[in-house]
């Protein structure tokens, strides 16, 4: 019995529960998608929270470029390039069989500064965040101060009497603790036993306590939760419901807007935009998803893309039972190579706010993601981790249509034939050498095969 049902009366009344327990690759187009005007309001946020997100990097960006100064070349903006892929899109649509309309785009967020993954986005917002609401509340700062003054000791000694905690499988804890250190902060990360090695070597250098789990992801955050919460002094980033996050991830969207712009880009019904966005938890691509969604209205389509073995955002909307289900409880074992993806549990937050934005949700084999990485850097020379794949295969799924989305969406061949894809590839740059070198060797053993 799972949650008070039998498995075949599960697989009855949702039939694509079966393909995800067989761990076969699955894609699903939500029927209850819904206009953007109609539907906008379900998050609870506004166009204003995601202005104001904005804002608040510009304050910190004079501070980001001194402490960092591999932003310098950006003023301090932590941001990352397009770049048309146009190679790669050959060799899928070989790889597929299918021909690929449109044209196949990369958000490389695999290179933001900093911590080298989409997490430079939320997680350093939240850590910005937090630090100007004590270093405010402390009359340590004013909003028109220039915030470099962050970037001495008297700041860093302020912030060292207070800390910072968060579960993770890896990469947030890198924005977290690198960000927090950075600081001042005293900063835990608990880490699930999936994190790889370097990751925790390198927070390590950085002086942050990682806490190692033998457990996966759920339990690491549960863990961090309960540690913070008996301390005052402590602010517990909460991977699974923060709003925070969520809007730091949120203003990607206003600035690809400019990016598409300056590329000769259109977007409107007529050149729809699909964005294809690797999926853990949530927060990062529905982040991401819900400034698409106020930026480019109807225009955008955002597909959620997971791996076979942790679909847990699939699985929660289309039981529509969010966060009361796991992929666990259908004996799926969470376990996969792609690092931010190993979540079990979705965030209720997002999947309940978002169930009538997103319009689709597929799943990928770690296979199939190696091979991408070794295709990818092939085609392309850029060089992904594993999880940053997740996405390539999406215009391929959305093209095969198996549910006539294209034609609910209204899209006609000529809007198929103008539309832009873009792949949201999510992390990879700091990996290191040797490791990459591994995971290109396992792909082209793989592309290989065939
Ligand atoms: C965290 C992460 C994601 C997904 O973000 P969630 O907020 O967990 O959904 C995707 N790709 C990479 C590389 C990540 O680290």
């Amino acid at each position: 019995m799972i949650l008070g049902k039998t498995l075949e009366s599960w697989y009855a009344s949702y039939p694509l529960i079966r393909d995800l327990v067989a761990l076969q690759e699955t894609t699903w187009f939500n029927p209850a998608v819904a206009p953007v005007a109609e539907s906008i309001g379900d998050v609870g946020l506004t166009a204003a929270d995601v202005a104001d997100a904005s804002a608040r990097l510009t304050r910190f960006a004079s501070y980001l470029r001194r402490a960092f100064p591999e932003t310098e070349c950006s003023g301090g903006i932590i941001e990352s390039d397009i770049l048309p892929v146009p190679h790669l899109q050959q060799l899928l649509g070989e790889r597929y069989g299918q021909a690929l309309q449109g044209a196949l785009w990369l958000k490389r967020d695999s290179h933001l500064p900093i911590s080298g993954s989409i997490k430079a986005r939320g997680g350093i917002y939240e850590v910005l965040k937090h630090a100007e609401d004590l270093a405010l509340a402390a009359n340590l700062l004013t909003l028109d101060d220039d915030y470099a003054v962050l970037d001495s000791d008297k700041a860093r000694a302020f912030f060292g009497q207070y800390k910072i905690a968060v579960g993770s499988t890896g990469n947030l804890g890198m924005s977290i603790g690198i960000m927090g250190a950075a600081l001042g902060f005293q900063v835990t990360v608990h880490m699930s036993a999936d994190a790889r090695q370097w990751k925790k070597d390198k927070l390590r250098s950085h002086g942050v306590t990682v806490i190692e789990y033998s457990s996966d992801y759920s339990v690491a955050v549960s863990q961090g939760r309960q540690q913070a919460e008996s301390d005052p002094a402590c602010h517990f980033v909460d991977d699974e419901n923060s709003v925070n996050l969520f809007l730091g991830y949120s203003v990607a969207a206003e600035r690809l807007k400019k990016q598409l712009a300056a590329a000769g880009i259109t977007v409107d019904a007529q050149h729809p935009l699909f964005v294809y966005l690797p999926c853990g938890v949530g927060g990062a691509p529905g982040g991401v998803a819900f400034g698409l969604k106020l930026a480019f209205g109807d225009a955008v389509h955002c597909i959620f893309a997971e791996p076979t073995h942790s679909p847990c955002m699939m699985l929660g909307v289309y039981t529509g039972l969010h966060d009361e289900v796991s992929v666990q409880d259908f004996g799926i074992d969470n376990v996969t190579a792609a690092d931010g993806l190993a979540v079990g549990r979705a965030s209720g937050f997002v999947g309940k706010a978002m169930q009538r934005l997103l319009d689709g949700f597929y799943t990928v084999s770690d296979e199939e993601m190696y091979s991408l990485l070794a295709l990818m850097e092939r085609s392309e020379g850029v060089r992904l981790e594993p999880s940053a794949l997740a996405g390539v295969p999406g215009i391929a799924r959305v093209q095969a249509d198996q549910q006539g989305y294209l034609a609910r969406a209204r899209l006609d061949r000529q809007a198929i034939v103008q539309a832009t894809h873009l792949v949201w590839a999510t992390g990879g740059n700091m990996v290191p050498c040797d490791e990459m070198e591994a995971y290109l060797a396992k792909g082209r053993e793989l592309l290989a095969k065939g």
